[in-house]
């Protein structure tokens, strides 16, 4: 391949993984949209069943669109090797019952992915694993709550939507000593802005839903690691459970991945001019947003993070009410759930995400009346701006 020296990530983002097209020499990565693969006799498919010759047999077990959007991903992460799935939840849940056994405990982040706490809170308990949920921002809570069989500590940070982080570097040296394997769902920062590999992590997992596909146009998802751990995924709960990704959305992906690092920078751009202009806002109480001196973690998100991403969540003076009325309010914004697009996306968890959780347990995980997400996106600043004083007003 041409790629011979270490490049900057923004070159490995366009060019990773690609290779000219033998074929045709088609400069974009061709969609091998097939089920399956035709052998030239008996002798090649024993060959290929047996592992004794690279090439394809069926989609579930390997594709070659899929293949290219690995080896991207791997480099983008600084990992081995990476593989896809159908969605977020395929990689979190293949990823988790990769490790996790009968009798094991897993300790992880209390402000997690909806979807994930109830995986491991109603569905992986009756297997008999048990779960921890801690708040992973205190170092000694974490170390306290590890036990014997204690085989995985999942974190995510920056939580979700009170944007909590944790010390990844931290973490991963605790659990390094005790023979646990660290996950981190990187889902909020992309493998632009954070590296857990780099710090110590044994895993990244990734809703490339978010800002890896960037476009709202795809559901999917990946994880990234050494070559011995994804290989054992990929032969067991990837291959036999099934949570594979479609060849399209693969093919997208790709397309997205080329673009990240210039979607981030005018992200992070946007999101520091907006969070500024919601904290001197006078309806506004709070804002929860790394890249403010005024947030608590601050330091610790300028040691962790190449930069402080999209996600902006904010408590209105006016609480329930408020909320809901600047949702009525908004017109560039878009009312929806999910996050990291192009287009700036704006929620309401109260009544929203978390409307099914108690009013208590809300309040616990700081989840109030008034809280407002926002996933800013690449428009225009000012027009972003404009549409939340308008709304807010
Ligand atoms: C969206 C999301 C997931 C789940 O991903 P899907 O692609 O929706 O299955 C997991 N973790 C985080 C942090 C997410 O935002």
């Amino acid at each position: 391949m041409f790629m011979t020296k270490k490049h900057d990530f923004k070159t490995l983002a366009v060019h990773a993984g690609q290779k000219p097209d033998k074929l045709h020499g088609a400069l974009a990565t061709p969609l091998y949209q097939t089920s399956t693969f035709v052998f030239d006799n008996v002798q090649q498919g024993a060959n290929r069943f047996a592992g004794e010759e690279t090439g394809y047999i069926y989609t579930r077990l390997g594709n070659p669109t899929q293949a290219v959007l690995e080896e991207k991903m791997a480099a983008l992460e600084g990992g081995e090797a990476a593989l896809a799935f159908g969605s977020g939840m395929a990689a979190v849940s293949a990823v988790l019952m990769y490790f996790l056994k009968s009798g094991d405990h897993v300790v992880h982040s209390d402000a997690i992915y909806g979807c994930t706490h109830s995986f491991l809170h109603e569905i992986i308990c009756d297997y008999n694993v048990s779960a921890t949920s801690v708040d992973t921002s205190d170092v000694q809570k974490v170390k306290d709550a590890i036990k014997p069989n204690t085989k995985v500590i999942y974190l995510e940070t920056p939580a979700n939507p009170t944007m909590k982080l944790c010390d990844i570097e931290a973490i991963t040296k605790i659990a390094k000593e005790a023979g646990i394997v660290v996950i981190v769902d990187n889902t909020f920062m992309s493998p632009y802005l954070q590296s857990p590999l780099e710090l110590g992590a044994d895993v990244v997992l990734h809703s490339a839903t978010k800002y890896i596909g960037g476009h709202g146009d795809v559901v999917a998802g990946l994880l990234v690691g050494s070559k011995e751990i994804m290989d054992g995924i990929r032969m067991t709960t990837l291959k036999d459970i099934g949570g594979i990704i479609a060849p399209f959305d693969a093919w997208l992906l790709i397309r997205g991945l080329k673009t990240l690092a210039v979607r981030m920078d005018r992200t992070c751009e946007n999101a520091q001019k907006v969070a500024e202009f919601l904290e001197q806002h006078p309806a506004v109480e709070k804002v929860h947003y790394p890249g403010l001196p005024s947030f608590p973690q601050h330091e610790l998100a300028k040691k962790q993070m190449k930069g402080f991403s999209g996600l902006i969540s904010f408590e209105l003076k006016g609480g329930y009410d408020a909320g809901v009325k600047l949702m009525n309010s908004v017109k560039l914004c878009q009312l929806a759930v999910s996050l990291g697009d192009v287009d700036t996306l704006i929620q309401h968890p109260a009544s929203m995400t978390h409307s099914v959780v108690p009013e208590e347990e809300r309040l616990e995980a700081k989840i109030t009346p008034g809280l407002v997400r926002l996933s800013v996106g690449i428009e225009d600043v000012q027009d972003i701006i404009e549409d939340l004083e308008q709304g807010i007003s």
